[in-house]
């Protein structure tokens, strides 16, 4: 399905939520003022002030400075008594405002105001999950989900570990990346390891950790990483500044993407340069040894990834996960 699909279906999901929000709100204010009357008349009131206020003001313009705080203070007087009449009545104080799913973009799918209005985590979850059609992997995958019985507990050689004792060592570094968020010393983290170690799965606990928070987090393969990287290069930025602007952004299986003269280097430069110079917080998966990274997106790349002051890099061995899981 294309982007501009799963973003019209997520965006009609939202008005549905806020549908049901507003019903919900109907039903709260008549099952309220069955117990107390009062409650659903102070609701109203907030309405009724400013409407005579404003026809107040149209007769007397010069004072409407007064009036204006006139009808403030009695509608927080109003408010007032109606939280105490909640209270009360054995309600909690926000029973009639707080009927959204998502209390922090109150269900609009947006956040901030002006030129910081951006996409709620919210909305973005609800485009993961229509991107999956059996169900989003972050319902599925994340850190109450890990489950370390389908690792094989085999030694590592050289290392002392048992691949499940690194799993869990690896699950441990990524939990705790997602929990000191926003304040990591170190906001970059890398992934290592051959395909199949569970990099994804890590990732997506991480993402669907951060969702849950409310964070600003995308999470992208290194392809459509390109795709975007591609386009800006073609003049259209839109989906490339968003991915140097996310407060949080998950790169999975970089090293995936096509090689494309005067893009991928260059452009995968741009990205990782500009995100850990404003200390942007960035989680890279990939299937590639640090020595091949070097090699295909240069020193500069490589020791921009890999630079010990701003990130920690992990590196798994092992079984193939999805292959042991089988047996
Ligand atoms: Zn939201």
């Amino acid at each position: 399905m294309r982007n501009s699909e799963l973003y019209r279906r997520a965006e009609a999901e939202m008005e549905n939520q806020r549908a049901k929000d507003l019903a919900e709100r109907e039903r709260r204010l008549t099952e309220v003022t069955q117990k107390d009357p009062e409650i659903g008349r102070l609701q109203g009131e907030g309405i009724r002030l400013f409407q005579e206020v404003a026809r107040q003001v149209l007769t007397h313009p010069d004072d409407s400075q007064r009036l204006t705080a006139l009808a403030k203070d009695k509608a927080s007087k109003a408010r007032e008594e109606l939280t105490r009449r909640l209270t009360e009545a054995g309600y909690p104080a926000d029973y009639l405002s707080n009927v959204w799913a998502c209390p922090l973009c109150q269900d609009t799918g947006f956040v901030g105001n002006g030129l910081d209005k951006r996409r709620c985590g919210c909305f973005e979850k609800r485009v993961q999950r229509l991107m999956y059609e059996n169900g989003s992997p972050l319902d599925r995958e994340n850190f109450s989900t890990f489950d370390e019985s389908i690792i094989p507990n085999d030694p590592i050689e050289g290392t002392g570990r048992t691949q499940r004792s690194q799993a869990l060592w690896a699950r441990d570094v990524c939990l705790h990346y997602a929990q000191s968020y926003p304040s990591n010393a170190r906001p970059t983290l890398v992934l290592c390891g051959q395909t199949g170690l569970g990099k994804t799965f890590l990732l997506r606990c991480i993402f669907a950790y951060l969702l849950d928070k409310g964070v600003d987090a995308q999470m992208v393969t290194a392809y459509e990483a390109f795709s975007a990287m591609r386009a800006f290069h073609m003049g259209d930025g839109d989906a490339f500044d968003a991915m140097v602007n996310r407060d949080v952004l998950l790169l999975d299986d970089l090293g995936a993407e096509p090689l494309m003269k005067n893009v991928t280097t260059e452009y995968m430069f741009l990205l990782i340069n500009e995100r850990t110079t404003a200390r942007r917080h960035t989680a890279v998966a990939t299937n590639l040894e640090p020595d091949k990274i070097r090699e295909r997106y240069g020193e500069r790349f490589f020791s921009r990834l890999f630079d010990q002051r701003h990130g920690m890099a992990i590196s798994l061995a092992g079984r193939d996960l999805r292959l042991h899981a089988l047996k």
